[in-house]
């Protein structure tokens, strides 16, 4: 028997937010360890991709969010990574930012160090920095700031218990970075110049910096605060005081990218799709991916008994890739193989549907041009040995009734037999749902035909029409088209660079017509 390993806890600094702020020390040990506890400031996207490489992870939440219900108190959080680690495991104790900088972290560290309990620690990139950074501001710059101070806003200036000498700070000539501040900010800027600091000093506060929802006010230090409440600014915010705040003009870059400020959704989860979501990102957009969907086999004895009597049908029309994975397995549980489907004629709705059956070793003998239930009958309805026919339908739960009907038109008999339904997985669904109910979504990309099916299962035929789209080419385009939803571009080649590009001409030419 092996040894219990010794446990560790690795307090990590996660970055301000942009994920791509995260060390490559920390994703590492993301990737390895047993345990995340992690903040609420932390991205959770760095969480989501650490469980896509490391899926027995345990996670831990343990957010303090401005005293939400949820949140564990720091006492709990300390406890908590103490027991894991007492318990053997490697835990990342994953923190917004970096983990000393108004973290806490320093205090976790005292309690594993008296229980004896192994420690490292991972710095992160400091809200502090990288926000005003994404904004445009250097801390620092020759001529304009020889100093910079980092300063917890959180304490009540007026209060008599405060530990920071704002008079000095006013004095000091540096740039003033103030974490935790926005609450207090009326009052911070008011010490400030009673200290002496002149009333025209320039200041910014930024708002969840180096995310794609970053929002920057600039004002003087004697306005910053209505101007911050003014434009309904709430933590986080980092603010900054300063003359190198006059630099932002000159320097911004990430606010200014084509596609900031936008909401687009990406359909498909491939390793296209996360080509296309980087290139998105790379523009400024926020990127809001169609969460993958899951595959529920509906009840089993219907399918059975159709397959026991599966001779008399003339026609069997596959609507999916899944239907065709539903029915082979359930004909190899009966002993079956694809003899069993000898003499029936097969349509299928697309092509990657005839992909699936041929790796079963049957070719189909209807694929439409048209990848979709109006394609299929239009194809039938040219044949001649479609009318009459008793037809077997083998559709997922809810699929519209366009083909039977037709088929029915043409005389056919047609049993339709319901064998899964697809369900969007649980909370990047509501989130998507919830972006387009509010109208938040500035265009879904569609990369193919299946992807426009794909969404419109996942969000529902009305809400998918909520947004308008765009298309990486004429197939693509028919159908959005048929799917009912606006096409406002369409990309003049097949390739995810070109498609990203016709958002951008697409959005930019709606924002000119709105203006
Ligand atoms: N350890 C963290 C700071 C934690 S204190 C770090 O090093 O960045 C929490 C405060 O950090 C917030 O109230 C806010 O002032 C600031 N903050 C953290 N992330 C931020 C972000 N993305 N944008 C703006 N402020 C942020």
């Amino acid at each position: 028997m092996t040894p219990p390993s010794k446990g560790i806890v690795y307090l990590v600094g996660a970055g301000p937010g942009d994920a791509g702020l995260l060390t490559v020390r920390g994703r590492e040990l993301l990737e390895h360890c047993d345990v995340i506890a992690t903040d609420a400031l932390a991205n959770a996207a760095i969480v989501v991709a650490a469980r896509r490489a490391n899926p027995t992870v345990e996670v831990f939440e343990v957010g303090k969010r401005g005293g939400s219900k949820h949140s564990l108190r720091q006492e709990d959080i300390t406890a908590l990574i103490l027991r894991l680690g007492l318990e053997g495991k490697r835990v990342v104790r994953l923190k917004g930012g970096d983990p000393f900088v108004f973290g806490r972290g320093s205090e976790e560290v005292q309690a594993l160090r008296a229980a004896g309990v192994a420690f490292e620690i991972v710095p992160g990139v400091t809200a502090g920095i990288a926000a005003p950074a994404y904004a445009g501001i250097p801390v620092t710059h020759r001529g304009l700031a020889t100093s910079v101070t980092f300063v917890t806003g959180h304490e009540d200036p007026t209060k008599p218990e405060t530990q920071t000498d704002w008079a000095a700070l006013a004095r000091a000539g540096g740039t003033i970075v103030l974490y935790m501040g926005v609450k207090n900010l009326l009052r911070i800027s008011a010490a400030l110049i009673a200290g002496g600091m002149s009333p025209d000093t320039s200041a910014a506060a930024v708002q969840w910096g180096t995310h794609t929802r970053q929002r920057t006010v600039t004002a003087t230090i004697s306005n910053l605060a209505d101007a911050a409440a003014g434009a309904g600014l709430a933590a986080p915010v980092i603010t900054v005081i300063g003359n190198v705040v006059s630099l932002r003009d000159e320097i911004a870059w990430y606010d200014r990218r084509p596609l900031f400020g936008k909401r687009i959704v990406v359909t498909r989860a491939s390793a296209q799709a996360s080509g296309l979501h980087s290139a998105l990102e790379e523009l400024g957009a926020e990127v809001l991916e169609l969460p993958a969907l899951r595959i529920e086999p509906l009840d089993q004895a219907a399918l059975r008994a159709t397959l026991e009597g599966i001779a008399r049908y003339d026609w069997i029309i596959f609507t999916s890739q899944n239907a065709v994975s539903i029915v082979w397995e359930a004909m190899r549980a009966q002993g079956l193989d694809a003899r069993a489907l000898a003499g029936r004629r097969i349509a299928c709705v697309g092509r990657t549907t005839s992909e699936a059956l041929l790796a079963h070793g049957i070719a189909a003998d209807v694929v439409p041009a048209r990848f979709m239930a109006e394609g299929v009958l239009e194809a039938l309805s040219a044949r001649d040995d479609v009318r009459h026919a008793q037809v077997l339908y083998l559709a997922a739960e809810g699929a519209r009734e366009v083909l039977p009907d037709g088929l029915r038109a043409l005389d056919c008999r047609v049993d339709v037999v319901r064998i899964y339904r697809t369900e969007a997985d649980g909370t990047g669904a509501v989130a998507l749902r919830a972006a387009l109910a509010a109208d938040e979504v500035d265009a879904v990309t569609f990369a193919s035909a299946s992807a426009v099916r794909g969404y419109v299962d996942a969000v529902g035929p009305s809400l998918a029409r909520r947004a308008p789209a765009v298309s990486i080419g004429p197939v693509t385009t028919v159908a959005v088209r048929d799917a009912g939803i606006a096409l406002i571009g369409e990309a003049p080649e097949a390739t995810i660079q070109r498609l990203a590009q016709a958002v951008v001409d697409a959005l930019s030419m709606t924002d000119a017509s709105a203006a």
